[in-house]
């Protein structure tokens, strides 16, 4: 039975940011409340390692909902407000200020935060970045004339090392694993990063861990356990992310690397929905593998599809995974799941743009994993998307070859 209470979205990212609007795109009439523990508006996440930083003059926060929208759809934001307890079977949120919000239906949408380095020095030069406020304050800091270290050579660690790099700054990044992107990207298309990165100038140390660190408020020096040791102006910190839980977990609602919900969404408690970087699903192209994706597309298409069910509609979330990612003038998009050990044909676009076909043992397409220059591998990611969507069997010389991939595509009936 509903009440006047409406439905409360806590985390007002991305995920839950597109859930309030679809709400009332589709129809949805009575309360929305939007509970952020940012005092910003809601607002995009992937400028903040690339535009952001590159910016000459002062950047504008990437809102997702301006006032003005937010008003004109009656979705009531409350910023600068962290919800801290759920009372699932009296449905109330409680806040750590002690207020509390009655609700028919709640979704969490409470994201990722940074994974910490443990035993750190205190230092405004050892930074992390997953907020606006982080953003620009890496931003202030990076000047042309400094030395900047990354640890970690993920998406976090590769995106500023590019858009650091691109102000002038000198860059090296530290990477444990023998190469770069080890997680989830395919060797070859690590390589091919890694010899962008180095013909910018970037220095790229991968197979060393960090033995030590000192820091003060000038610079950080970074024990390396080659023996070598980095004197840095600061040390840039992308070694993961993890999920927020700590809401769920209290609330007693399972949790299985990340809050667990069904493939429609729903967690263990009945009218608690959870979606986007915080939650894990079975993903039905996967054989009902249980997946948390860090990805945008995947946070605005689990809101709107979370949205959809919250009004009842009990759809299945089976979109194929998708990210780019964008580091000086080349980007690397990925569709589907890379695993290893599946077989993998090549097509070479030029211009040392690639892509790379991944099928499973009876030859379907799983995934597609591309890098090039601008917009170039973009068409065929899109197709393979499709292809992966439709579980297509392609012909292997059609992938390798140039032939456009659309001919591919099951014709509709
Ligand atoms: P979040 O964006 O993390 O939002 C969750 C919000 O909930 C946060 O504001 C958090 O503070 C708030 N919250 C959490 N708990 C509570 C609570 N108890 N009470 C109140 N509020 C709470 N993906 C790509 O595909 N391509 C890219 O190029 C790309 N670039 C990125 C660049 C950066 C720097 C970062 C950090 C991420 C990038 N991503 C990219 C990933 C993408 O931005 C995320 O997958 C997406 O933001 C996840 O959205 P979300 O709403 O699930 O979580
Ligand atoms: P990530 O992509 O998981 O990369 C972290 C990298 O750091 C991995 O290569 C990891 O190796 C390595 N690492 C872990 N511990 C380390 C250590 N102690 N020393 C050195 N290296 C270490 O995570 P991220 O780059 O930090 O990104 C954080 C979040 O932002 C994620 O949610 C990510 O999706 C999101 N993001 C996405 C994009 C994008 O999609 N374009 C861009 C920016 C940020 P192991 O594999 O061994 O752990």
């Amino acid at each position: 039975m509903s009440s006047d209470a409406g439905i409360l979205i806590v985390g007002a990212g991305e995920c839950g940011a597109r859930a309030a609007l679809s709400l009332r795109e589709s129809g949805y009439r009575q309360a929305i409340t939007l509970i952020g523990d940012e005092i910003h508006l809601p607002y995009e996440r992937p400028p903040l390692s690339k535009q952001i930083l590159l910016d000459a003059t002062e950047p504008k926060l990437p809102a997702v909902l301006s006032d003005i929208v937010l008003a004109e759809h009656a979705i009531r934001h409350i910023g600068g407000a962290s919800a801290d307890a759920i009372d699932t079977s009296g449905k109330q949120l409680f806040f750590s200020d002690g207020r509390a919000l009655p609700y028919d239906k709640l979704l969490l949408a409470t994201g990722a935060v940074p994974r910490r380095l443990p035993n750190a020095p205190v230092s405004s030069r050892i930074v992390y970045l997953r907020t606006i406020d982080d953003a620009l304050a890496l931003r202030a800091l990076v000047r042309a004339d400094m030395h900047v270290a990354v640890l970690g050579g993920g998406f976090i660690g590769l995106e500023v090392a590019a858009s650091a790099r691109t102000r002038g700054a000198k860059i090296t990044v530290i990477e444990s694993q023998e190469r770069i992107l080890k997680r989830g990207v395919p060797e070859p298309i690590a390589e091919t990063i890694t010899a962008l990165h180095q013909g910018n100038g970037v220095v790229v140390r991968c197979g060393v861990a960090v033995l030590g660190l000192e820091a003060d408020e000038q610079g950080v020096d970074i024990s390396l356990s080659d023996g070598d040791t980095i004197s840095a102006d600061m040390l840039v910190v992308g070694i993961g992310a993890q999920p927020r839980t700590e809401l769920a977990a209290r609330a007693g609602l399972a949790i299985d690397n990340g809050v667990a919900v069904s493939e429609r969404l729903e967690t263990s408690v009945h009218d608690i929905y959870a979606a986007g970087d915080c939650c894990s699903f079975p993903h039905p192209l996967y054989g009902g593998r249980r997946l948390r994706l860090e990805a945008w597309r995947n946070a605005q298409d689990q809101g709107i599809l979370a949205a959809a069910n919250l009004m009842g509609a009990a759809r299945i979330y089976q979109a194929v995974p998708y990210f780019w990612s964008d580091q000086f003038d080349h980007t690397l998009q990925i569709a589907g799941l890379v695993d290893e050990g599946r077989t993998v044909v090549r097509r070479d676009l030029g211009d040392g743009a690639l892509i790379l076909f991944h099928l499973d043992d009876q030859q379907r397409l799983v995934a597609a994993s591309g890098v090039g220059p601008g917009n170039k591998i973009a068409k065929d990611i899109k197709l393979s998307e499709m292809l992966i969507a439709r579980r297509v069997i392609p012909p292997t010389e059609v992938l390798a070859g140039n032939a456009n991939l659309k001919s591919l595509l099951p014709r509709a009936a």
